[in-house]
């Protein structure tokens, strides 16, 4: 068993395991082509109640705590594609969580119930083209007409953009800076809603990125999640969960890379004796393996904290930041070991390297985690500080 997971945590993950085994892993390199997961999989997952893990049980979901979700991206990770589990996750965590958490009983009944289910597929909407990292600089702009709300703007690099249901959507509805914003859940058939192109990726190809548009788009006022003016509480609070998944994300691909380029170097034979013969090898993976362990390690604390509802920003920020940066260098010495194979299209190990350069990126690119780290520790302004 793992540390910090429970007996029923373990049951989960050896039916997910074998699910995964059976009906992901097998198509992974078919919707790397199409670019995308298909619907099927979601309802699939739906219908097992897997993708409503963390939801509220009175709309569908399981109630269950966060490590549920670890063990859904640790298993999910073994098909070998990251793209995977960040289409299923930006829907079932980043765009559906934060509506359980502060949406209205009305606004769950219409959208948390029927993405648990996997009936509904949704994205979260906050970058824009001018405005990443400093989400309080964001222009997509709301205005109360009646009983609606009119939303002008942009948004890029949105996850499932293409085949999302609903939008869950990062807008200013007040003035500038944080206090302005709010979060709006916006249809894929609310008029005024158009998706712009499908963007082209260095990796992560399974999970779709897109361009949304809103021109003039009108959506109900009820569409609200939580208080006017609340979005970017609400978006820093999802932000906690989305680190961590991807923190776990870049754990899990280290040890399938790590244990990939082991199976390789065993096999491999160069001047008469398998790679693994070398003892610059056997130093390299034991380097690799400890950092493995090391990020495991960071991630689990952070894990703890999060669950047990402690203060969680600096750790969660240090797990995701030493986990998706570590990955990256573990991918180039994992891929040197596969010479000229870790270089081809057809190499699980080739396709993990490219994947892992979207990690240090999203939910917060690495600078972003440092300034945190600084935050909470009193490096720079704030708590810790005089
Ligand atoms: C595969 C993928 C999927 C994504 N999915 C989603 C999604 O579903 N929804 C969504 O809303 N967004 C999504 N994103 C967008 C992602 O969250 C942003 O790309 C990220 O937050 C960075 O914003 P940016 O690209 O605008 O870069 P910028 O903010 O313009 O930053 C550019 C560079 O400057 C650095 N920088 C910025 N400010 C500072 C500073 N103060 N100090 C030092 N360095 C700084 C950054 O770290 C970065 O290296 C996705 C991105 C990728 C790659």
């Amino acid at each position: 068993m793992e540390a910090g997971f429970g007996e029923e945590h373990e049951m989960f993950r050896r039916s997910l395991r074998a699910f995964v085994e059976r009906e992901i892993a097998p198509r992974v390199l078919e919707w790397e082509a199409a670019s995308e997961v298909p619907r099927a999989l979601f309802r699939r997952l739906g219908a097992l109640g897997w993708l409503g893990l963390r939801l509220s049980p009175e709309h569908g979901g399981g109630g269950c705590d966060f490590r549920y979700t670890a063990v859904l991206v640790q298993e999910l990770m073994r098909c070998g594609s990251i793209g995977v589990p960040v289409s299923i996750l930006a829907h079932a965590e980043f765009a559906t969580k934060v509506i359980d958490r502060g949406g209205s009983e009305e606004l769950k009944a219409e959208f948390v119930r029927p993405a648990a289910a996997g009936e509904r597929i949704g994205a979260l909407g906050v970058t824009e083209p001018d405005a990443g990292s400093d989400v309080g600089a964001l222009r997509t702009r709301a205005v109360r007409d009646g009983g609606d709300w009119v939303i002008n703007g942009a948004k890029t690099f949105i996850s499932n953009g293409s085949i999302a249901d609903f939008v869950t959507t990062a807008v200013r509805t007040g003035g500038p800076g944080n206090a302005g914003l709010s979060l709006i859940v916006v249809p894929a058939d609310a008029p005024g809603f158009a998706r712009g192109r499908r963007l082209k990726k260095l990796g992560t190809h399974a999970s779709d990125t897109a361009e949304l548009s809103f021109q003039d788009c009108r959506v109900p006022a009820r569409n609200l999640v939580g208080a006017e003016g609340g979005g970017f509480k609400l978006i820093m609070q999802g932000f906690e969960g989305e680190r961590l998944v991807l923190a776990l994300i870049a754990c899990a691909q280290m040890r399938l890379m790590w244990e990939e380029a082991r199976r390789y170097g065993r096999e491999r034979q160069a001047f008469g004796r398998p790679l693994l013969g070398f003892q610059v090898w056997q130093h390299r993976l034991a380097d690799a393996l400890a950092s493995v362990e090391a990020a495991d390690a960071l991630t689990e604390r952070a894990i703890d904290l999060y669950v047990r509802s402690e203060p969680c920003n600096g750790p969660i920020s240090m797990a995701k930041l030493f986990a998706t940066e570590t990955a990256l260098d573990l991918a180039r010495t994992c891929a040197q070991i596969f010479g000229g194979m870790g270089y081809m299209e057809e190499c699980r190990m080739a396709r993990l390297y490219r994947d892992s350069l979207a990690l240090t990126i999203g939910a917060g690119t690495s600078e972003m985690m440092r300034e945190i780290i600084a935050r909470t520790s009193g490096l720079a302004g704030g708590e810790g500080n005089p």
